[in-house]
This record gives C-alpha cells, sequence and structure tokens, in this order.
C-alpha cells in the first residue's frame, strides 16, 4: 500500500484515559533518510517504492500522519536499579497508530506530558544503535521490537555534547511493559489494571481469554516467555544493560536498546552500562533480575488473582530458565538434546573461556568448523591445555553425532557475526560525516549473521584489543 492508502487504528486508547496524553510530535527541521526497512515495510504492507518517497520522511518525522493516526504517549511506572518511580511514561516516544498488529511509534519526537526533564529527543548516534541492534536480534531469532526506518537531522541535541536529532520508527506487537502494570497497582486503580491485563490477554495471548484463571496465567505467560528471552540472550553473549522494569515487555520482547553489548571476550561478570557501578545488569545476573523484575509484576498483579497462585508460578522459573538455556546452549554446541552431564560441559566451557579471554562468538563459528584439527580454536585463547582439556570432553561427547549434520546445525546456530559496540561506532562516526554506508553494511549482516559474507571479514574475527569491553554511557 501507498502510505497515503494506509489507515491507522489506536486499539489503546479503548483503555481509560489514564493510560496515555495526546500529543503532537514535533519533527526535526530538514530531515534525511538514513535508512528503510523493507521487510518491516512488508509486515505491514506498506510498499517498498514509498521507501524512498518525501512522504516517508514525513511519516517518521510525525509531519506526515496517515489517516487515522491520533498520537499519543503512554503511562507506566517502574523500578530503575532496584527504586520504585512511580511515574516515568514515553518521555520521547510518541504512538502513531497500529497497522495489523503491529504499533508504531515515533522516538525521539519530541517532548510529552511524561518527559520529565528530558528534551523528548533521541540522538543519531543512540537511534543507529537501537535501529541495527533491533535488526540484528530479529536476524538472530530471537523476540525484539522492530525499527521501520530512520531519519536524522542537524536539529543540535544537548547531551554531554552537542549531538545530532534522530528519529527512529519503532514497530511492535506490544509497548506494554511489566512497569506500565505496576503504575496501576501502585496507584490502586485497581478496574484499570484489570482493564490492562484483559487488553494484553486479547492482544498477546488470546489462547488464554476466557480460560480459568486468566490473569494468573496471564503472569505464567510472562515468566515463560521471560525465561525463554534471558536464555536466548545468555546463549548469544547479549548484555542489554538497562533492565529496569520500565524496560521489560509482557510480551518477552527485547525492548528499549540503550547502552547493551554483545561479549567480546566471554566474561560472566561484564558490565555494559557505565552508570551500573554495582554491576546489577551485568551479563550473568541477566536471568536472576528478570526474575526480580518477574516478582515486581507479580505483585502489581496480586490485586487481581492470590499471591499464593502468583508465587507458584514464580516458583519455577529457575528451572524453565535452565531448561531454555541448555536447549539453546546444546544447539550451539551441536548436539541433538540435552543429556547427563551437558550441564557440567556448558559450565566448565563458559569458565574455560573466560579464564583463556576467548573471543565468545569466535569460538563457537571456529568449532561448527571443528573436525578433529584444534589449531584454530587454539589460536582463539591464550593458553592451550584448558582448551585441550575440554576438547577431549567434546569429542567424546560427539563421537555419535553424524558430522556433517553437527556442522549444519551449528553454522546455522552461531552466527559469523554480531554487532559489536566497536563496529556501531564505526557506523556511527561515518553516519556523523554523512556517509551512511557503514549502517548499510551492518545492515546487511545483521540480516543475514549466519552467512559468511567475505566483504566483510574483517569484522569475523575477535574484537581489536583496543575496543574490548568498553562500557557506554546511558544514554546510548
Ligand atoms: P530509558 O532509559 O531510555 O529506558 O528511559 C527511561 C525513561 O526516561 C523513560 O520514561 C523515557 O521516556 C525517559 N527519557 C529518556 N530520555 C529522554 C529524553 N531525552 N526526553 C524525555 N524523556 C526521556
Ligand atoms: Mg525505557
Amino acid at each position: 500500500m501507498k502510505l497515503n492508502e494506509l489507515t491507522l487504528t489506536n486499539p489503546y486508547l479503548q483503555l481509560p484515559a489514564e493510560f496515555y496524553d495526546k500529543v503532537v510530535p514535533t519533527p526535526l527541521a530538514d530531515p534525511y533518510l538514513i535508512h528503510a526497512n523493507p521487510d518491516v515495510a512488508k509486515i505491514l504492507d506498506i510498499d517498498e517504492e514509498e521507501l524512498q518517497s518525501d512522504t516517508f520522511v514525513k511519516f517518521l518525522n510525525g509531519e506526515y500522519l496517515a489517516r487515522g493516526s491520533e498520537p499519543f504517549a503512554m503511562c507506566y511506572a517502574g523500578h530503575q536499579f532496584g527504586q520504585f518511580v512511580p511515574r516515568l511514561g514515553d518521555g520521547r516516544a510518541i504512538n502513531i497508530g497500529t497497522l495489523g498488529k503491529y504499533h508504531l511509534q515515533l522516538k525521539g519526537a519530541g517532548m510529552t506530558v511524561y518527559s520529565r526533564h528530558g528534551d523528548g529527543r533521541a540522538v543519531l548516534r543512540s537511534s543507529i544503535r537501537e535501529y541495527l541492534m533491533s535488526e540484528a536480534m530479529q536476524g538472530l531469532s530471537i523476540p525484539t521490537t522492530l525499527c521501520l526506518g530512520l531519519i536524522g537531522s542537524e536539529h543540535q541535541v544537548r547531551r554531554q555534547e552537542i549531538e545530532k536529532g534522530a528519529i527512529v520508527c519503532r514497530v511492535s506487537s506490544s509497548w506494554v511493559r511489566f512497569g506500565t502494570f505496576e503504575y496501576y497497582a501502585h496507584q490502586g486503580m485497581f478496574e484499570e489494571l484489570k482493564a490492562l491485563a484483559d487488553y494484553v490477554i486479547d492482544e498477546n495471548f488470546p489462547h488464554i481469554k476466557g480460560r480459568e484463571d486468566h490473569y494468573t496465567l496471564l503472569f505464567n505467560e510472562a515468566m515463560v516467555i521471560t525465561a525463554r528471552l534471558m536464555a536466548q540472550w545468555m546463549s548469544v553473549g547479549f548484555n542489554h544493560g538497562v533492565m529496569n522494569t520500565d524496560n521489560m515487555s509482557i510480551a518477552g520482547l527485547t525492548i528499549d536498546y540503550g547502552p547493551y553489548a554483545f561479549l567480546d571476550d566471554f566474561r560472566h561478570d561484564h558490565v555494559c552500562n557505565q552508570t551500573d557501578v554495582h554491576g546489577r545488569y551485568s551479563f550473568s545476573n541477566q536471568p536472576e533480575i528478570a526474575k526480580w523484575n518477574l516478582k515486581s509484576l507479580m505483585m502489581a498483579l496480586s490485586p487481581l488473582t492470590t499471591m499464593e497462585k502468583l508465587e507458584k508460578n514464580l516458583a519455577i522459573y529457575d528451572k524453565i530458565y535452565m531448561r531454555y538455556f541448555h536447549y539453546y546452549m546444546c544447539k550451539k554446541l551441536g548436539f541433538e538434546g540435552t543429556v547427563e552431564g551437558d550441564p557440567e560441559l556448558i559450565d566448565d566451557m563458559l569458565d574455560m573461556l573466560e579464564s583463556l579471554q576467548v573471543d565468545y562468538t569466535l569460538f563457537f563459528r571456529t568449532l561448527s568448523h571443528y573436525e578433529g584439527d584444534r589449531n584454530a580454536l587454539l589460536a582463539t585463547g591464550l593458553y592451550h591445555e584448558p582448551m585441550h582439556a575440554w576438547l577431549d570432553r567434546y569429542d567424546e561427547r560427539i563421537k555419535h553425532i553424524d558430522a556433517t549434520e553437527r556442522k549444519e546445525q551449528m553454522l546455522s546456530t552461531n552466527p559469523k557475526y554480531v554487532l559489536k559496540n566497536y563496529m556501531l561506532q564505526e557506523a556511527i562516526d561515518a553516519a556523523e560525516q554523512g556517509d551512511f554506508s557503514v549502517v548499510d553494511d551492518l545492515f546487511k549482516i545483521a540480516q543475514d549473521p549466519f552467512d559468511e559474507h567475505p566483504e566483510f571479514e574483517r569484522w569475523a574475527g575477535a574484537t581489536p584489543k583496543e575496543f574490548k569491553n568498553r562500557k557506554l554511557s546511558c544514554s546510548s
């Protein structure tokens, strides 16, 4: 469809008035297109030719509102670094409407009543990071919000330095956060809380609608998909960095990309967020923090059911998480399923990788090609002995697995490329100078991370020493 043929709906506006605030986007001056995502356009049934039009730039800039659009910002609360903040909300993301089951937001489109001390803007740097990383997650089949397009401008945004303003059009089957439930629970607004739960069930969990105890089931669904998401993040080496409850999606999606990182060398206690001085959101804390966040969700949902029932659900989180984690890790290792001894083999592998300072992504990709000659694997680490010892056990484990099938499974499970922060920084530096070719290149590998892409070989190795394990600021 052409943009002027679209009709947006606004189902969230059927909720009571306390859920949102209607607000008109404040466009950026002289915007230009940096990238458009044809796959997301297809999902939304927008014609690909439209993506190169002036109207598309205006659409992303909030200047051209499609038919039916009634822009609004959503209200929510959240636990930030463990402290409850009773009112947050979309301070810089403006919803412009829904197409099919996807809700569109313009992030960086100006102030809303929830902006607090912020300016409602997003900088080019963080917008490129969100745009590329959501596509990379999609490429890795990890549940995520998506982006339809990215525009830049010369609009000046004050951060530590003056930066350029940008807008990403984000697309998701839900923008409801754990913190959205917390807002109404904390206010004692139980009718609203119920309306929100019903809305989410309708939208994201229709299979539990009308079932007995459906609010307990809603929690159960959120618990299971969160456990699975954590296992996926951990298996691929993704560190989110700001797992506040307002950044936790009720639909189990990776949401609100900030100072995230893919691991360089494997490190259990890697912290990617500069502001996180105590390492609350460190890499290995993620599954446990997700459980802490689920507990906050549980408290918020408790007026709709009983604590006893909810607690029973939360009690099985660890088991479910572990099951998913072992499932994804065994897949990475080329096993057909999980057998006794695999959890120890995985744990010992991670300790080995950490002690030898091995690049996490490179290790698995190299292991995918392993046929008995250990040289390439040994070259990924500092010392040989621990790797030999672990490979002896690995050899024993795979001796009855068909080598061709194992390789095939591993090459389609272990990406050759992940978007490490130094690569993103290269795209950002070029884009600041008006050159978007690195954004284009990273987009290609984000979409097909398992392909060889010989032209991008320089990004397939370990992270260059000077760029390893850097922390980023929260405004990323
Ligand atoms: P985040 O850390 O990006 O998840 O944001 C936390 C909260 O701060 C959310 O309510 C955001 O909407 C809000 N926020 C972040 N940056 C800005 C900004 N530049 N202007 C207004 N609100 C913001
Ligand atoms: Mg957020």
